[in-house]
């Protein structure tokens, strides 16, 4: 069984100790790819059927430090799906209106309805990380929503729709090599921000945050895994082996057809 890299989050843990080499789980690149793909075309094959039947919900959410990778997995993962059925939600700083809900307001907005997928890119986590870190709010408010994520993620699993979660763990080293070309490459230019330079000098806070997270919040109905996300490949592997192995249990089946299609004529 190749591992999956859920957490289990009992005991505490060490988030710096966690891999971030893939190369360690999966010995040829090569062959990861070839698996990446025959999953791929499972997994298209699979979203139909979920989109089809329309009853069924699966969220998929994404964390990461800058340059981590989650537009590149996006870009992967859904590569060939009908996009009908799909839903990518970019969660960027809250506006003046969202400021003024509580943080689940926008977020429960973009939760996906039956026979859909959500992808989101960012998320209600962002709420004990980036505001954590950088004092955005006290820490009285903060402190309370882990459990009102949980709470928040237990409603969302007790009506229907299975949630995935996983944090793409790249290494201090892996993320200077990504700014770097972002720098040296014109096309990616415009991904780079020096803003970015600025939070990376917040780097063991955000483990502290990412620890605590991921520690508060792995639960039975919202699972994270800690994706060693050095190398695209494994990453892109180990995540989609995750999904589909999720949508196969969730065994999205076709309604049934209208009775006697057989003996329709068509004029
Ligand atoms: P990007 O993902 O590069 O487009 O950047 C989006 C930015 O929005 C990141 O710097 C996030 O930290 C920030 N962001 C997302 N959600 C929140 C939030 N709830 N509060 C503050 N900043 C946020
Ligand atoms: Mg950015």
């Amino acid at each position: 069984m190749p591992h999956t890299h859920r957490l289990m989050a009992e005991r505490p843990f060490n988030l710096e100790a966690l891999p971030t080499d893939g190369k360690q789980f999966h010995p040829n690149r090569d062959e990861a790819e070839t698996e990446f793909k025959a999953l791929r075309k499972e997994f298209v094959q699979l979203q139909r059927q979920l989109y089809a039947e329309g009853k069924q919900k699966l969220l998929i959410v994404l964390q990461a430090m800058d340059a981590g990778g989650k537009d590149g997995t996006i870009r992967n993962i859904l590569k060939g799906v009908n996009p009908q059925g799909v839903r990518v939600h970019s969660f960027k700083v809250p506006s003046k209106e969202e400021l003024a809900h509580d943080f689940l307001w926008r977020i429960h907005k973009a939760v996906p309805a039956q026979g859909m997928i959500g992808v989101f890119n960012r998320s209600h986590y962002e709420d004990v990380l980036v505001v954590r870190v950088h004092d955005i709010v006290p820490e009285a408010v903060w402190r309370p929503r882990y459990e009102q994520i949980n709470n928040f993620e237990k409603l969302l699993h007790d009506t229907g729709t299975r949630i995935l979660k996983f944090y793409l763990h790249i290494s201090k080293d892996e993320q200077k090599e990504r700014f770097q070309s972002r720098l040296d490459e014109p096309e990616k230019n415009w991904k780079f921000s020096l803003e970015d330079l600025e939070k990376r000098k917040f780097w063991p806070h955000y483990m502290t945050a990412y620890e605590e997270m991921l520690q508060q919040c792995s639960t039975e109905w919202a699972p994270w895994y800690v994706v060693p996300a050095n190398q695209k490949w494994y990453r892109n592997l180990t995540i989609m082996r995750t999904i589909v192995q999720t949508l196969r249990d969730m065994n999205p089946q076709y309604p049934e057809a209208e009775a006697n299609l057989d003996q329709v004529v068509i004029e």
